[in-house]
């Protein structure tokens, strides 16, 4: 059987750093926000190049503690693309924003700059960008929008930890970069975990309260959540770090495999000039797409489909702000297919993967 993603052939193959960096925890004497959480931070700020970071609960939370900490809230507009996961939009709603919906572009899968224009209101405070599937969104053209109109440009990095756009890490252009450590992301914890990365230091102080109940020195002296990243993930966290480059080589290597698929009926995914991608998703426009996943599933290969309804599509986001109609979203939804990626995947298992695909068309 040939699965998607397997975060726990991952936890195999580090089992003896793993198993000794989480015991270290249990006999330590500090269970949330200690040593190995502060030493999380540093590493993964160094990482990055950014100067500060914060270990939250999840993803979703980093970015609703950007843009408090922001202060954006109720008659505040911000602009992202519909083509994401869920948690993107859910924390927009939940400072009380308003999402605004853009289409995306047909061979990068992300925001489409030629909409930003005729989205803007005055109400508009920041810009969403999601760096999809594990490499950069237009970063030149949205953060130069932002620049122009004085909008904060907030990066949803939650798939592509390690990717770079020229010399600079994902996560290290915007006002805040916003990273999710959820089990299957390059960066996994064995349970759910985040991150925030930024330059701006007095953000940063107020991001640092609103993690927790809006403390300084226990006093709450702003209104904050509680969403802590916790000493075991975050020890888990610092053993992954070390090999997240090399695991994203591996994906690459995989990525390779898939990209000799010469196809009409397939279209492998493009890289942006100047990036690097780290294949979060490896994920390809096909025709006979339902199709094609049941072949593969016949052979026991298992692919998935990110995402396959945009959230302006699901039941409890119909009422979403859009400026335009959604034509790109909507098409590629029905054509494309995220086939098995993981960096232990064995290589045999991508040509096996590719034959059958071949042998489908
Ligand atoms: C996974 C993901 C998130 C949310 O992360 P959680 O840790 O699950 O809250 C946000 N944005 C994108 C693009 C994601 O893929």
């Amino acid at each position: 059987m040939i699965v998607c993603a397997n975060p726990k052939a991952q936890y195999k193959s580090y089992k003896s750093e793993i198993d000794e960096a989480i015991s270290k925890v249990l006999e330590g004497d500090k269970y949330i926000l200690g040593d190995e959480v502060e030493a999380f931070e540093t590493e993964f700020a160094d990482f990055n190049r950014s100067k500060y970071c914060i270990g939250v609960g999840n993803g979703t939370d980093a970015i609703e503690i950007s843009l408090r900490a922001l202060d954006i809230g109720p008659g505040d507009e911000v602009i992202t693309v519909s083509h994401t996961a869920v948690a993107t939009i859910s924390a927009i709603e939940r400072v009380g924003a308003s999402p605004v919906l853009v289409d995306i572009d047909y061979n990068y899968f992300s925001l489409d700059t030629n909409y930003l224009e005729g989205s803007l209101t005055s109400k508009t405070k920041a810009i969403v960008l999601v760096h999809l599937y594990g490499q950069a969104g237009d970063i030149v053209h949205v953060e130069e929008f932002c620049k122009k109109n004085d909008l904060y440009l907030i990066e949803d990095v939650a798939q592509a930890h390690g990717a770079f756009y020229k010399e600079k890490r994902l996560g290290s252009f915007g006002k805040v970069g916003c990273f999710s450590c959820y089990p299957t992301k390059n960066l996994g914890a064995i349970g759910d975990g985040g991150l925030i990365t930024t330059d701006d230091k007095s953000l940063y102080e107020e991001m640092l309260k609103v993690r927790e109940y809006g403390w300084v020195k226990r006093n709450s002296v702003i209104k904050g959540i509680n969403s802590r990243l916790d000493e075991i993930q975050a020890a888990i966290l610092r053993v992954k770090l070390k090999y997240l480059d090399n695991d994203n080589s591996r994906r690459n290597e995989i990525a390779k495999i898939y990209n000799s698929i010469n196809l009409e009926e397939v279209l492998t995914p493009l890289t942006r000039p100047d990036s690097t991608h780290v294949y979060h998703q490896y994920v390809c426009k096909v025709q006979k797409r339902d199709e094609l996943m049941e072949y593969l599933s016949s052979n026991d290969i298992f692919a998935g489909i990110h995402y396959p309804f945009p959230v302006h599509e699901q039941p409890a986001y119909k009422k979403l702000v859009k400026p335009h109609s959604l034509e790109v979203t909507e098409k590629v939804c029905k054509e494309i297919i995220s086939l098995p990626m993981y960096p232990e995947l064995p290589k045999e298992s991508a040509f096996l993967v590719k034959e059958i695909i071949e042998e489908f068309y």
